[in-house]
Order: C-alpha cells, then sequence, then structure tokens
C-alpha cells in the first residue's frame, strides 16, 4: 500500500498541489482523472521522488510505502527508485540499445547488481510480464527503437519491472499509442493488477473504467492549487458521483 498525507508541491513559489491525501491499496490499480494542469503529473512524481530531478519543485507532507516514509533520511533516491518504478507518456528505450540491454538497463538505472544468469531470468521474466516475450523473444539483440510505438511502451514497462517493483507508476502511458496498442498496455496493466500496485494517470474515462478499481478525480480551480475532489471505487465515482464537479467531468462536460 502506498499512501499520500497532506502532499503539497511548489514550483518556486507557485503551489500546484495542496494537502493531497490518497491510499492507494496494495494489487489494486488507482486511476488519477482529470484536467489538464491540475497536478496529476506533479502528484505522480512525487510518489516515488522523480520530482527531485526538478530544481525548483519543493515539496511537503509524507509519502508512506508500506508504512515507511520514503522521504525518511534512512531512504536513499535508489530505495524509492526500486521499490517504485514509473513509465511515461512517450515510450523512451535507449532506441540503438538492445531489447536485451534496454530491460537490464532498469537495474542499472537503480543501482541493482545482478549476474549473467539472475539477468537473463531477469530479462525473459520482465518481459513476460509485459507481455511482450514472445514477440521478441527471438530479436533481443535487436535495437528497442526498432520496435512499434507500442511493443517500445511495453519495453519500457519491462525495463521498470526488472527490479521487481512493488509500486508501477504510470503517467499515461498509452496517450501515444494506436487503439490496438493502447489495448495490448492494457491487457498488461491488467495481468499485472494484484502483483504490483499501480497508480496510472489517464485522459481516458474508458481506460480509467477498464483497468482502474480505485478512482481519484483531481481539480484546480481558478487560481488555486490542485487537490482531490473525489475519490473512491471506480464504479461509484463514475456511477454515481458526490459532486457535482466529478459528475460534469465524468460525463466529458469539462
Ligand atoms: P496534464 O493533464 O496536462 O498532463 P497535469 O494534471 O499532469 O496536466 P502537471 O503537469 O502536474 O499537471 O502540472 C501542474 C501545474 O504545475 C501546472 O500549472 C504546470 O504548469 C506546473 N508545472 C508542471 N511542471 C512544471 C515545471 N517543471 N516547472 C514549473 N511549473 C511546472
Ligand atoms: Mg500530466
Amino acid at each position: 500500500t502506498l499512501e499520500a498525507r497532506a502532499v503539497s508541491a511548489w514550483f518556486g513559489s507557485h503551489q500546484v498541489l495542496s494537502q493531497v491525501s490518497l491510499t492507494m491499496p496494495a494489487g489494486e490499480v488507482t486511476a488519477l482523472i482529470g484536467p489538464s494542469g491540475c497536478g496529476k503529473s506533479t502528484f505522480l512524481r512525487t510518489l516515488n521522488r522523480m520530482h527531485e530531478l526538478i530544481p525548483s519543485a519543493q515539496f511537503g507532507g509524507e509519502v508512506l510505502f508500506e508504512g515507511e516514509d520514503i522521504y525518511d533520511p534512512s531512504w536513499r533516491l535508489t530505495d524509492a527508485r526500486r521499490r517504485i518504478g514509473m513509465v511515461f507518456q512517450k515510450p523512451n528505450p535507449f532506441p540503438a540499445m538492445s531489447i536485451y540491454d534496454n530491460v537490464v538497463a532498469g537495474l542499472k538505472l537503480t543501482g541493482t547488481k545482478v549476474n549473467r544468469r539472475e539477468k537473463d531470468v531477469l530479462v525473459e521474466e520482465s518481459l513476460t510480464r509485459a507481455g511482450l516475450w514472445k514477440e521478441v523473444r527471438d530479436r533481443l539483440r535487436q535495437p528497442g527503437g526498432a520496435l512499434s510505438g507500442g511493443q517500445q511502451q511495453r519495453l519500457c514497462i519491462a525495463r521498470a519491472l526488472a527490479v521487481r517493483p512493488r509500486v508501477l507508476l504510470m503517467d499515461e502511458p498509452c496517450s501515444a499509442l494506436d487503439p490496438t496498442s493502447t489495448r495490448r498496455v492494457e491487457e498488461t496493466i491488467q495481468d499485472l493488477a494484484g502483483q504490483v500496485t499501480i497508480v496510472i494517470v489517464t485522459h481516458n474515462m474508458q481506460q480509467a473504467a477498464r483497468v482502474s478499481q480505485q478512482c481519484a478525480f483531481f481539480l484546480a480551480e481558478q487560481g488555486t492549487p490542485g487537490g482531490i475532489v473525489e475519490h473512491g471505487a471506480t464504479e461509484a465515482v463514475f456511477n454515481s458521483p458526490q459532486d457535482q464537479r466529478t459528475a460534469d467531468y465524468v460525463a466529458g462536460r469539462f
């Protein structure tokens, strides 16, 4: 379980999130929805300290991973990255690097050392979990950039899975993909649910309904920092929203 407690965020003096609290239950898929600019990506980044790469970003609050605050000084950045992986909007494999080495790069990026035999095991395991193994098993030495966009995104998922993270953060992972590739990534998400805690940002309401069990609706009203208007079981948020703004948003009225 991942739990955000009173998370606030600023870029310089501009506050973009105020006191956001959300529990993302273990093994479930939580969807973050809401209009552009309301702070979904920023919130997602605070969940594994990715925002620390942006010099002007400031953070307040706590993020508990299985009860431990990832911002506690006893946690190194690599500890957070190893347990809590991330996949971005635009598939970003290393294009000239082989498919095999792209998956291995997931280990290197978090400073995880493994021997040759373990690497082979992890590459097959990660590509299998990402739903890509059958398509690439005979071409592991080909460059990652030779794959289709949808395959590249599943390769990025495999790269994130190489360290066997407990949580996977996905920021609009399908928005650069065609419908068929989108469907394949959704199937991968559905297969991973139960084993991995997933937090996915999406602008696609059908996708949120298909893949998530929990849903949080973010909003930043004019001149105010972003926050959660409503959250709960996806079924309830979509079919019986308690707040008129949620009802309007999920019905596509803004
Ligand atoms: P979208 O749906 O368009 O991806 P979002 O909900 O993910 O939007 P964020 O990207 O989190 O929104 O942005 C929240 C606010 O923070 C916006 O006002 C944005 O302009 C600002 N912001 C985001 N990244 C930075 C940055 N690196 N420096 C300064 N301001 C930023
Ligand atoms: Mg975003």
